[in-house]
């Protein structure tokens, strides 16, 4: 019996440990799969949809919203945790990335996460990656001119969770607007053969948008923080009321420079479908896009509104 089993495809043998084959894949066990390996062969034997959920950890109510989404659109959810070295532009903001995997394995279960897939870097990059994306225009503005090789990085890892995931449909959060464009484009220009999802952007009770990076503001800074949302609500109003954008833009900017602790790297207002500027006479959907540092911490929020 042991050498039959030595022979089996990996996944048989994980799915052996577990349950048994009238149930396979088994619901409410959330499995873990560190290699590629193992995920891949595990998908070839999932029957129905798949909806997955790419994160660097840390998860919060958005993640989970995100897991949520795809439960209810799939027949199974995986979930990625990994921190993509090759997407960061700043070391310090890679070191002090947080970790925590045992809450979010926790979490992850609670939500009936199917599956989570939580490689080492050296699972992900066995070599040194020298692709290089072009995404255009697209990736020449706001987080792309900021921090520049920031989305060949994004696209290199999506790209492989992709190809060993193998999805029918991926969920990503509208707080990283220019990503789930930049994730578009990708999945059009490869030929990806799967449905990207878009979730609105969940916030803490006084606007701040939720990320992994709230964590490392102190406690001043996480008074402050909700000054973000505020300024581009404050903007989307006044563009409603068909104000001039750049006077409005400029209003804002000055306010922010009074607050203490903030520095501001970009506010923009832009078209929502390619990130490039726009003026009054624009109608369309419409984004406003923020990024500032409180500290050494770098938050971004963004809002996309309808202009007719
Ligand atoms: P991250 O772990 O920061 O890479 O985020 C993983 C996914 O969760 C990305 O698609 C994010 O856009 C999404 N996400 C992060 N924060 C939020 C939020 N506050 N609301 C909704 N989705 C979010």
């Amino acid at each position: 019996m042991q050498n039959y089993i030595k022979k089996l495809p990996f996944s048989i043998v994980i799915a052996k440990q577990y349950f048994s084959f009238a149930d396979y894949p088994a619901k409410n066990l959330l499995k873990i799969f560190k290699t590629v390996q193992e995920l891949t062969s595990f998908r070839t034997f999932t029957k129905g949809s798949t909806g997955f959920v790419p994160t660097m950890g840390a998860l919060h109510s958005g993640h989970l919203s995100l897991i949520r989404s795809s439960k209810n659109e799939n027949d199974f959810t995986g979930c990625s945790i990994f921190v993509n070295p090759i997407q960061f532009t700043n070391p310090e903001d890679f070191e002090k990335y947080p970790s925590t995997l045992d809450q979010d394995l926790k979490l992850l279960e609670e939500e009936g996460c199917d599956w989570v897939f939580t490689p080492s870097v050296l699972e992900m990059y066995p070599k040194t990656v020298s692709l290089k994306f072009d995404f255009g225009n697209l990736e020449n503005v706001m987080e792309g001119a900021f921090r520049p090789g920031h989305f060949n990085g994004v696209a290199i890892v999506v790209s492989k969770l992709f190809h060993a995931a193998l999805p029918q449909r991926a969920y990503f959060g509208r707080k990283d607007l220019q990503q789930t464009l930049v994730i578009k484009q990708l999945t059009t220009d490869l030929g990806f053969n799967l449905e990207i999802r878009v979730q609105e952007t969940l916030r803490e009770a006084d606007g701040l948008a939720m990320s992994s990076r709230n964590v490392r503001l102190d406690q001043f800074q996480r008074q402050l923080a909700p000054v973000i949302y505020q300024t581009i609500s404050f903007l989307q109003t006044k563009i409603l009321e068909g104000e001039k954008i750049e006077e409005m833009i400029a209003a804002a900017k000055y306010n922010l420079l009074t607050v203490k602790g903030l520095r501001l790297e970009y506010l923009e207002v832009a078209n929502a479908s390619n990130l490039q500027s726009i003026d009054n006479s624009y109608k369309g959907d419409i984004a406003i896009c923020i990024a500032c540092y409180l500290g050494n911490v770098r938050l971004i929020d963004n809002v996309v509104f309808m202009k007719s």
